[in-house]
């Protein structure tokens, strides 16, 4: 995904792509396999472009309570400002600088980024996700819990008297 600086007009201009995520680092393309949905404006002032880039994709995670894989589609959106060439203007931390020659952006390392900074902290596979029992390990979303059956296994038989 790139943009030509050759003709990108002064003002507001759209694009939109999609763009495969094989150039993801092996984790990454494992849970964004799918084509990343890129909607993208830029504003051109003079030698600043603000790129808003808003990225559709579905995600391919694991239920941190049950361990299931389950998809999910998430939007997210990401600002990042540009500067071609030297100016007086001092230039922010965040802002990245482009030589005056630059013929176009890569935005390949901004979906990178993108993906990774919004990663969910949290992944359940739904909010009131039962998840494993720690005793048995039976998945409460789709069994009960086996801990008080006394199984064939006498050591837990055992085990149960003793607790009790
Ligand atoms: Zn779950
Ligand atoms: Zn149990």
């Amino acid at each position: 995904m790139k943009i030509l600086l050759s003709g990108l007009n002064q003002g507001l201009t759209q694009y939109s792509e999609d763009v495969s995520s094989d150039f993801l680092p092996e984790k990454w393309r494992e849970t964004y396999p799918e084509t990343l949905h890129c909607a993208i404006t830029v504003d051109r002032f003079r030698r600043e472009l603000r790129v808003r880039i808003h990225l559709d994709v579905n995600g391919h995670y694991r239920c941190d309570r049950c361990l299931a894989d389950f998809e999910r589609p998430q939007r997210f959106e990401h600002e990042q400002v540009y500067k071609v060439g030297d100016g007086p203007d001092p230039v922010d931390d965040d802002v990245i600088e482009l030589p005056a020659d630059a013929v176009e952006i890569d935005l390949q390392p901004v979906l990178k980024e993108i993906l990774i900074l919004n990663h969910p902290l949290k992944l359940l596979c739904k909010e009131e996700c039962a998840g494993l029992c720690p005793g048995c390990g039976a998945d409460l979303n789709k069994e009960a819990c086996r801990c008080d059956e006394d199984g064939g296994d006498p050591r837990w038989a055992q085990l149960r008297k003793l607790l009790k």
